[in-house]
């Protein structure tokens, strides 16, 4: 079994998505927000962000998967669940959990896209450059990890375990 260490408590996350919530209420202003989760690991984060926003939203959700049980992305990125809103015409924001390389996201955002929203920003929990491939415009980041590893917990998981822990750690396998 891999060892755990806490990287962000639950305090932090929460001031962390309270702070980005009013940044995005203030920048959407009068207008009404399409937020479109990827799943799996978003949508935690997704839950807690939206009850914070202050503007109207609807929400929906994007199925992608490339990771299995391994921890870095194979590039080959399938969608397991499709867009059921019509975003054509709508601000849209992706909110993702984590962009690593970033290949799952540009995959995601020319997808989306293809249904000629107004406009697509790009909200993630977590920004780990380091490893970046695609290059990602990234609007809004909760937190830019600099420290290389395997993050686990609020929604993120290793093989579909540790999404229930409430505070984000680090797996040392
Ligand atoms: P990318 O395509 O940017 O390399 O990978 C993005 C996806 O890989 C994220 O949405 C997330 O699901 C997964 N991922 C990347 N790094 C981590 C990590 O440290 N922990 C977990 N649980 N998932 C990760």
């Amino acid at each position: 079994m891999p060892e755990i260490f806490p990287l962000l408590k639950k305090q932090d996350i929460d001031n962390m998505v309270s702070s980005l919530a009013q940044r995005i209420s203030d920048d959407y202003r009068g207008r009404k927000l399409v937020l479109v989760g990827i799943l799996k690991g978003s949508f935690v984060f997704l839950s807690d962000l939206m009850r914070r926003l202050t503007i109207p939203v609807q929400v929906d959700f994007i199925g992608a998967s490339s990771y299995g049980s391994s921890t870095s992305t194979s590039g080959n990125i399938h969608l397991t669940k499709k867009l059921e809103i019509d975003v054509k015409d709508k601000d849209v924001l992706i909110v993702e959990d984590i962009v690593d390389t970033g290949l799952t996201l540009s995959h995601i955002i020319e997808h989306i896209k293809s249904f000629t929203p107004k406009t697509v920003k790009i909200c993630t929990l977590l920004d780990k450059p380091e490893r970046r491939e695609a290059k990602i415009n990234i609007d809004y980041s909760c937190h830019v990890v600099v420290q290389k590893g395997f993050l686990v917990g609020y929604g993120l998981d290793y093989a579909e375990d540790y999404r229930n822990l409430p505070e984000i750690c680090r797996l040392k396998f």
